[in-house]
């Protein structure tokens, strides 16, 4: 089988961790370029693959949005 690579453009790690590019997009909102697979827009939105170190990255990143939006709800 063939091992995916890390989905930020610059990074050549191996992609061992998968996350739907739906929450993946808090990524690219900082600036990151994806490689996205599987996608078949609009009904599928496809996964990308995330190396140990972006994969914790992207959750830190998905992390304080998820507040944030809980936040605007309570508001
Ligand atoms: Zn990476």
């Amino acid at each position: 089988m063939a091992k995916k690579k890390c989905s930020i453009e610059e990074c050549n790690e191996e992609g061992i961790h998968e996350v739907s590019y739906v929450n993946a997009k808090v990524l690219e909102e900082k600036g990151y370029k994806l490689h996205v697979y599987g996608a078949h827009p609009p009904r599928r939105p496809g996964v990308i693959y995330l190396c140990e170190k972006h994969y914790k990255l992207w959750k830190k990143l998905f992390k304080k949005e998820s507040k944030m939006e809980r936040f605007v709800m309570k508001g």
